[in-house]
């Protein structure tokens, strides 16, 4: 076999072995139906009970309430931007308010103001990105139809270590890149939207989770799969869902429960990697420097610079050597950035953390 990388790519993104093994093993014939993933009808009892294992391990994971619902969409989570103000805003006398830490979130709020009155309640743009709002400068209308935050902002790195401070009203969440991968309480969401390609799956899926009376506000006369009432109604396969993609949830939250067992012992582990990096950063007298501020910093997305910039193009040179791909940042901010999700492995940031270490020796 090839020999395997240790890849820090921001999504998508690095898999669980276990899940790719079972994959590969499984391809071309599911055990007792002889036909692969790839093959079978959405109209089938395989399907059915991949689909159902794939909710249940998800329920169970986030101790999820009775009265969410989960739900398989496609269009990504940027179809989300419009969807969730296409239902819970078009046609409302409300506004929507938009935090925004990032560039995501920024994109959120544009595709809302399509649909209906939304404001940028705050936004971070200023000073490039590097916190959340501190508590006192949050001032949010407690009639807003909805609050929407991004709980990780994947390109800045900028994380919110707990949701918005809101009296009333419902909160509306980004967690496309930090889903699943520490524990949250449901009960103080309205609605949780996260792209599987970080953390859960491949792309190609967008899971939602909607709280129940949510739906009766929906406006009538949306299109179709534009109203989440109609995949609620049909457990996700008005049409055909993205069986492989699915299938894949089904397997990392399997493995989520039986290799790490909660969301508690993931986000340990989650920040004890986030921390090798930070640390190792923080104590480099200013060779290696972290974009956000302490506080707001990722457990998922480590950002940052080598204070002589002329070096980053030697640095990804030697982490290549080194089989650490895909750690340059994003075309929008530059410099570096390490993504550490579930399935990065504390061995695979060790490994970073001592090239950055033998880099510094030699160009520091
Ligand atoms: N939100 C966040 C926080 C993201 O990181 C991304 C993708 N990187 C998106 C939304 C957009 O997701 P998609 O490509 O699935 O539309």
């Amino acid at each position: 076999m090839q020999q395997r990388v240790f890849n820090f790519s921001a999504g998508p993104s690095t898999l669980p072995l276990p899940v790719l093994k079972e994959i590969q093993q499984n391809l071309l014939a599911l055990p007792g139906v002889g036909a692969s993933i790839l093959e079978i009808s959405h109209r089938s009892s395989t399907y059915d009970e991949i689909y159902e294992s794939a909710v249940a391990n998800i329920r169970q994971l986030l101790e999820l309430p009775e009265n969410y619902h989960v739900l398989f969409l496609q269009g990504g989570a940027t179809t989300q931007f419009s969807m969730v103000a296409m239902n819970l805003l078009q046609g409302s006398e409300q506004s929507a308010e938009y935090i925004v830490t990032g560039v995501w979130g920024k994109k959120a709020a544009a595709e809302a103001m399509k649909e209906g009155s939304a404001r940028t309640a705050w936004d971070g743009a200023e000073e490039n990105y590097v916190r959340v709002p501190y508590r006192g400068e949050l001032e949010l209308d407690p009639y807003a139809a909805y609050v929407h935050f991004t709980s990780n902002e994947t390109i800045h790195g900028v994380e919110w270590q707990e949701e918005p401070w809101l009296d009333q009203g419902v909160l509306v969440c980004d967690a496309s890149s930090n889903f699943l991968s520490r524990p949250i309480d449901v009960n103080r969401y309205g609605l949780i939207y996260a792209g599987a390609q970080k953390n859960v799956g491949p792309a190609g899926v967008t899971i939602v989770i909607i709280r129940d009376d949510l739906l009766e506000g929906i406006p009538d006369g949306l299109p179709i799969m534009f109203d989440y009432r109609t995949h609620v109604k049909k457990d996700s396969a008005y049409n055909t869902p993205p069986i492989f993609a699915i299938y894949t949830i089904m397997l990392v939250t399997r493995w989520l429960l039986d290799e790490i067992g909660t969301l508690e012992k993931m986000q340990l582990q989650n920040r004890k990697k986030a921390n090798l990096l930070y640390e190792l950063i923080d104590e480099s007298g200013g060779f290696y420097k972290a974009h956000v501020n302490t506080g707001s910093r990722s457990s998922m997305n480590v950002t940052f610079n080598i204070t002589e910039a002329a070096l980053e193009a030697e640095f990804l040179k030697q982490t290549q050597i080194h089989k650490l791909v895909q750690l340059k940042g994003h075309r929008s901010l530059g410099g570096l950035r390490a993504s550490l999700y579930n399935a990065m492995t504390v061995e695979g940031v060790r490994a970073l953390r001592d090239c950055m270490r033998e880099f510094m020796a030699v160009h520091g």
